[in-house]
């Protein structure tokens, strides 16, 4: 019997609530596969989807060869079900893009291009973002600028989720054990030889964004704890600014001491100044407890993730139920 060429590129797709736009994934994901050199596997993550989702796609996985579902057990998240697919590939050149065709499955071509020439990291970058609010461009903007101030590592700019990396990234990723996730975070601190792809985003081709307002402040937050601890040394400087005009306050209260008969007044400074330095105590302790908050986290070292049902995954293509990632 011939044995069969080994899988080289893995397709990672999360999913969360996206039937609308499974049967045009599904298309425009078979002509990409077509086009391919080699042959790949397409791993679907259902990030706990509530909708028809993960039925449509476990019958896609059961009838079409290198075709995965991970089902998890509910919702983790965008970035944990990245991971989770990582955690899956089997390829030599893996790739993320998102489900709903904001990024073109074509460029796929281009960034396997830049791969073979011996990039090990190709990102895809946007540049044009249509069907977006102008509220979620401005915040992107200003994130991305707050971030770039903050972070020790360069997190590149207008890049998501949507990259190819090599094997040997993939492995490095597989190290990094963190609990909070801000996958594009990570791969920019790994380093590796990088190279960008340019597009257009265009805006998704059915159903709404699962990223309301919450979910990316969420986002924004895991980004700069996780990758920053400028806040924390915030705490030091403003305690220092602080002290100082106390200290400045107390000085000019002994000279007032001297000089004036009488003091009987002083009450709205030491209001202003006892509510100035408990507002100053509770935003430090506040920023101190959101990094212990991850501390926390981290120290529980609970499992990322929780597979309900895999599909797909061995030879014979049967299910697998229950098991626990
Ligand atoms: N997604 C996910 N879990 C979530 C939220 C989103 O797996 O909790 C998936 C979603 O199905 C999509 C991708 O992540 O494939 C990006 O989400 P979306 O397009 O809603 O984000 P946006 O493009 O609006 O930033
Ligand atoms: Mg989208």
């Amino acid at each position: 019997m011939l044995q069969a060429d080994p899988i080289r590129y893995s397709i990672i797709l999360p999913i969360y609530n996206e039937e609308a736009v499974i049967p045009v994934l599904m298309l425009r994901l078979e002509q990409l596969l077509a086009s391919l050199d080699a042959p790949a596997e397409v791993i679907f993550v259902n990030d706990g989807s509530t909708d028809t989702s993960a039925i449509f796609l476990a019958g896609m996985c059961k009838l079409r060869p290198n075709h995965r579902l991970i089902n998890f057990s509910r919702n983790f998240g965008h970035q944990i079900a990245i991971t989770a697919g990582l955690d899956a590939a089997q390829g030599e050149a893996i790739i993320v893009m998102d489900a709903d065709l904001q990024d073109p499955p074509e460029l796929v071509l281009e960034m396997i291009a830049r791969w073979k020439e011996g990039y090990e990291i190709i990102h895809a970058r946007r540049i044009s973002r249509e069907g977006e609010t102008w509220f979620k461009r401005a915040s992107a903007n200003l994130f991305y600028l707050g971030l770039s101030r903050l972070a020790k590592v360069e997190i590149p700019r207008n890049v998501g989720d949507f990259r190819l990396i090599d094997r040997k990234v993939l492995e490095a990723f597989r190290a990094m054990p963190e609990r909070d996730r801000f996958v594009r975070g990570m791969f920019a601190w790994l380093g590796f030889r990088t190279t960008y792809v340019d597009f257009h985003r265009a805006a998704r081709v059915a159903g709404e964004t699962k990223y309301p307002f919450v979910k990316m402040v969420r986002l924004a937050l895991t980004g700069i704890i996780g990758f920053s601890d400028v806040p924390l040394r915030l705490a030091i400087w403003a305690g220092i600014g602080v002290s100082g005009l106390a200290f400045m306050y107390g000085l000019y209260a002994i000279a007032e001491w001297f000089t004036t008969k009488g003091i009987a007044s002083g009450w709205s400074s030491t209001v202003v100044i006892i509510s100035f330095l408990c507002g100053m105590n509770m935003l430090m302790t506040g920023i101190v407890g959101l990094y212990i908050g991850r501390i926390y986290n981290e120290v529980k070292r609970r499992p990322l993730y929780i597979v309900d049902r895999k599909v797909g995954f061995d030879a014979a293509n049967s299910d697998q139920t229950r098991h626990v990632a």
